[in-house]
């Protein structure tokens, strides 16, 4: 996967890619591991939600630039196998599922994975995280009409952000930095999520 996808297609941040070859995904999926764990597509985790391709993982993961300092928040735990990646290159994840039933099986997994630096929770992530912010990084993995305020609160100083950030149809992989109290946006290419469901996003 590594070789064959990230690294040909420009994935070159050697603690990235580190990450990549460590973490083994087919422990995050449950439904044909074997056949479609290490495929070139996003694979269904249930409850209608995907895991995303291994690429846009790791060009998110790239852009969002982690040192081992870093405290990250995650919107969309989903499997947990991006939540890992994340362990891997920062010193604390809080991430934040809506579906109870993934978010059981990826703390189940990760703890089994033994990360000693992840916190986890069930509910709303478009509110972000309030007791444990502000963040260095936040990384959303659902499509967002527009990046949740809270989100921007939570969000420290010369902070990054990345998200796909568009339609339900269709969205840009975005980048955000926090200047001076004011963001600054990048576009990086198109991409297409599931969407982000929530207070600061779109409705049930
Ligand atoms: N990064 C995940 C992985 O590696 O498996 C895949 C995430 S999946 C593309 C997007 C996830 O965002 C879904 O699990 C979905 O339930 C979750 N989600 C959508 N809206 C949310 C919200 N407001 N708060 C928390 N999670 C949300």
């Amino acid at each position: 996967m590594v070789d064959e996808q990230l690294i040909p297609r420009g994935i070159h941040n050697q603690r990235v890619l580190g990450a990549f070859y460590k973490v083994e995904r087919h422990k995050f999926i449950s439904i044909n591991p074997e056949k479609d764990a290490y495929g070139d597509f996003p694979v269904s985790i249930g409850e209608g939600q995907t895991i995303s391709q291994p690429y846009i993982a790791a060009l998110m993961t790239e852009y969002l630039d982690l040192n081992q300092n870093d405290s990250v928040l995650e919107i969309g735990t989903g499997s947990g196998y991006q939540t890992a990646i994340l362990a891997e290159l920062a010193k604390d994840v809080y991430s934040v599922e809506r579906y109870k039933k993934l978010a059981l099986a990826a703390e189940k997994t990760l703890n089994k994975s033994g990360y000693m630096n992840i916190h986890t929770k069930i509910g709303d992530g478009t509110l972000g995280w309030q007791e444990e912010a502000p963040f260095d990084k936040i990384i959303i993995t659902a499509a967002a009409p527009y990046i949740p305020l809270p989100l921007i609160d939570q969000l420290k100083e010369n902070g990054k952000i990345i998200l796909p950030l568009g339609e339900n149809s269709g969205q840009t992989l975005t980048l955000g930095w926090k200047i001076n109290n004011n963001m600054e946006y990048k576009q990086i290419c198109g991409c297409v999520f599931v969407p982000l469901i929530g207070k600061f996003a779109y409705p049930k």
